[in-house]
């Protein structure tokens, strides 16, 4: 059988919490190739104490990744040529619009409750046929599936099955999201996607949290002619109040319960492993 490669794909902006721990063991379990990608494009929020705290953290767990490891902020040259040929294929627009002027133009009432989508409400299309020269680039979801008609994917998770994503569906609850912000040049969904391929990742493995990305992804991977892997999307580990840890939550971090004197065994039990 093929060799299942997966990778684990932190930002470092924050210390790795429990989470974090839990990701890190499902993605590496379930590799016969196990991948590290750091996902440093959001350079104003990157810190280097956070991605040496990653190498500690993971090293403890006692997990092995190959080497080198990708980091996306070396790759910006390779995002921007995915980015223009999705632009030269005429399936992008820009976009000048802040969060503000989006928020107003969904509550005019015509536009009725906005509805909301991976990222944020669905974008109202304001700047759709301005032909704008600058700003955020912009996925035309309309033109995008025209092209694909449809999307599908294999989903070994939470919601294991075959997936599938019509046309209407990705308009109305996806909409035109961004590829490229203003500041960044890129964004989440283009690098991960263009480093998943480079990276030759059978199986992506990573929260619940991201699952309403995955759809994003896989018309990326369709129009760009990349692969699809398969998707693993793993149940969240929650606090005692049942919220979602986040990168804030400093007090479940693993240093702090490292330095409390728990084992990597310890750290298992916590996250049910
Ligand atoms: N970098 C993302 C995060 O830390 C994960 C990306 C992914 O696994 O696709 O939440």
């Amino acid at each position: 059988m093929a060799q299942r490669v997966t990778r684990f794909a932190p930002s470092p902006t924050g210390p790795l919490h429990l989470g974090h721990a839990f990701a890190a063991l499902v993605a590496a379990e379930r590799g016969d190739r196990f991948l590290l990608r750091i996902e440093d494009i959001d350079q104003p929020r990157y810190r280097r104490e956070f991605e040496d705290g990653i190498y500690t953290d993971l090293k403890w767990l006692g997990l092995n990744w190959e080497k080198p490891v990708f980091r996306q902020s070396t790759r910006m040259a390779t995002y921007d040529a995915s980015l223009a040929r999705l632009c030269s294929m005429g399936l992008t627009y820009r976009c000048t619009c802040s969060r503000g002027d989006i928020k107003a133009a969904l509550s005019a009432p015509q536009e009725g409750v906005p509805i909301i989508g991976p990222d944020g409400p669905i974008y109202p299309g304001t700047c759709r046929a301005k032909g704008h020269r600058q700003g955020a680039v912009r996925l035309d979801m309309v033109k995008a599936m025209a092209r694909l008609g449809e999307v599908r994917f294999t989903e070994t998770g939470t919601r294991a099955g075959e997936l599938f994503y019509s046309a209407s569906q990705m308009i109305e609850t996806v909409g035109d999201i961004a590829l490229a912000r203003k500041d960044i040049g890129t964004s989440y969904h283009i690098a991960v996607v263009v480093d998943d391929a480079a990276q030759g990742v059978t199986e992506v493995t990573r929260g619940e949290d991201l699952f309403a990305a995955t759809a994003i992804h896989v018309v990326l991977q369709r129009l760009l002619g990349l692969p699809t892997p398969a998707y693993h999307h793993h149940r969240l580990i929650r606090d005692d109040q049942g919220k979602r840890l986040a990168k804030r939550d400093d007090a479940r971090a693993l240093a702090k319960y490292r330095d409390e004197g728990a084992t990597p065994a310890d750290i298992r039990a916590m996250v049910g492993l």
